[in-house]
């Protein structure tokens, strides 16, 4: 070979190597599944998100903006965690908003672009066939391309009564969120661990008087932690104590009964405000022994990424995050999981002309065809004042939001209810997040919530999901009234 031709064929045989090596080394070699499998399989969608949390529909806006087909599970809490609480102050670019709206607003923003929802648990997933297998609890079987998990985490409850009527109207399970709330009051902290230490410390700059109530005779927290209490002034720490009961006056918490487990005696404790300190569960069951998890439960995940132990599925939020228990934290985590996810696909193959032949077995939804009663709107302060003052008949205010499945289940009923007592009842829905001056005069703490007004007087009113015999009542009393 002379030199000429050698130096062709090393210029040659380094191009190659060089296309090889760049293969190799992408993602895509990495990627165990053939996109080819996925034709002709039926309910089919590139991605499948398991959670309606910050996490969750995070991961959705960026999936589905970048056009990528996308569903979201939304589970039997559809909003996550935030909608237990009610106003979150640290959510970035928003100063005060209810825990709903903000978490509303994202999902909104998903739906803008595309993202579909079904309101539907997961019950089991099969990640051992590509594509992936999820069923959820109404029977829909759906077969993914990439999964992204943000199933959020729940609060460890004592299980005592109180607990659940006075949750978030006094009982809270976080400290770092809820803690200036409670300016100049006084709290307790249940739990003798790290996170109760923490949330004690976290609280002294707010409340006035905090005591943490232990179980046991000392503290679980390392001591390092309790020694750091001792800096505090404002805190106290009471021993050998169970909460037997959380006390309100129907409305907040006004105080705790305690039982004090050396002695037998019962006391009641006054606070205006509890703190549960004593765990959050990552919800993660169904994933046992199929995902790689930590001792407690969350998924783990792989270096700096959202992957998890399974090519092609990603993990958000709470459910994979043992540190930082935050809406921001779970939406920035549940954005990097829609990235990854939709670089994943790309890397997989599915362009949009891909995404074209596939499209004959998509998953549809045909559950979206439910007829809507439509009532009359009340949307500014002035239209209220005015529809109260003026109004002969009761007046029912019925304040609910577009992404508040309870609400929106509601208000058919509330119209044919409506229906039946024809002039004798004036009946408006009012969008909460739309009228929120309207929502903050009348301090209206959560959605679903209905008022009865009569000669502008408020003289009824519920804060709670109604079933139609509730709605029944309601509309009876309020008409008896007068
Ligand atoms: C009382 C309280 C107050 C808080 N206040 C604040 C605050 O002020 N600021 C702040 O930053 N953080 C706050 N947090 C923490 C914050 O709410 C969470 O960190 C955040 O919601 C976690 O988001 P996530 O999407 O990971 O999970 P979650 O919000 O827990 O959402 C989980 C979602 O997954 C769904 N899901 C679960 N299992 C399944 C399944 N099998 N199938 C389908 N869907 C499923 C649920 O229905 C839900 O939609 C608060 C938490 C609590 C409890």
């Amino acid at each position: 070979m002379n030199v000429y031709r050698r130096s062709i064929f090393y210029s040659f045989l380094f191009f190659f190597l060089i296309v090889v090596s760049s293969c190799v080394s992408s993602d895509s070699s990495k990627i165990p599944y053939k996109i080819d499998e996925a034709v002709g399989v039926e309910n089919l969608m590139p991605v499948v998100i398991i959670g309606g949390g910050p996490a969750g529909l995070s991961a959705a806006l960026y999936t589905a903006r970048a056009n990528f087909k996308t569903i979201v599970f939304e589970g039997n809490e559809p909003g996550g965690q935030l909608t237990k609480t009610t106003y979150v102050e640290n959510w970035p670019g928003v100063k005060r908003m209810l825990g709903k709206f903000a978490v509303g607003r994202v999902r909104e923003q998903a739906a803008l672009y595309g993202a579909e929802f079904l309101p539907d648990q997961v019950v089991s997933v099969d990640f051992s066939e590509w594509p992936f297998v999820v069923q959820g609890s109404s029977g829909v079987q759906l077969r993914a391309m990439v999964v992204v998990i943000g199933t959020g985490a729940t609060p460890r409850y004592l299980g005592v009564p109180g607990e659940q009527e006075y949750w978030g109207a006094g009982v809270t399970a976080c400290a770092i969120c809820d803690a200036p709330l409670y300016k100049d009051e006084e709290v307790v902290v249940i739990g003798g661990g790290d996170a109760a230490a923490e949330e004690a410390t976290q609280l002294a700059a707010y409340a006035s008087k905090i005591t943490v109530l232990v179980r046991k005779g000392k503290m679980r927290a390392a001591h390092t932690m309790q020694e750091r209490l001792k800096d505090y002034s404002n805190i106290f720490v009471k021993y050998n104590v169970d909460v037997q009961e959380i006390l309100g006056d129907g409305e907040l918490v006004t105080g705790v009964r305690l039982l004090n487990n050396m002695t037998g005696e019962v006391s009641d404790f006054k606070t205006d405000g509890v703190f549960l300190a004593i765990g959050r569960i990552p919800n993660s069951q169904i994933f046992e022994n199929i995902l790689d998890l930590d001792t407690v439960g969350h998924i783990n995940l792989v270096g700096r990424s959202q992957a998890t132990s399974i090519s092609g599925v990603f993990a958000a939020g709470d459910v994979a995050n043992p540190d930082y228990k935050q809406a921001g934290v779970a939406a920035g985590d549940g954005i990097k999981a829609g990235l990854d996810a939709s670089r994943y696909l790309t890397d997989l193959g599915l362009s949009d002309k891909m995404a074209r032949l596939l499209e004959p077995t998509f998953f549809r939804d045909g559950s979206s065809a439910v007829e809507v009663v439509e009532l009359d709107h009340i949307s500014s302060n002035d239209e209220f004042k005015k529809i109260i003052q003026e109004s002969k008949v009761p007046v029912v205010l019925d304040f609910y939001t577009e992404y508040c499945p309870s609400c929106l289940q509601m208000i058919p009923k509330i119209a044919q209810i409506s229906k039946k007592y024809g002039e004798n009842v004036r009946v408006y829905k009012v969008d909460a997040e739309q009228v929120f001056e309207l929502v903050q005069k009348l301090s209206i703490p959560k959605v679903p919530y209905l008022m009865g007004f009569y000669k502008g007087k408020l003289v009824l009113e519920s804060n709670k999901e109604m079933t139609d015999k509730d709605l029944e009542e309601f509309f009876e009393k309020l008409i008896n009234k007068k």
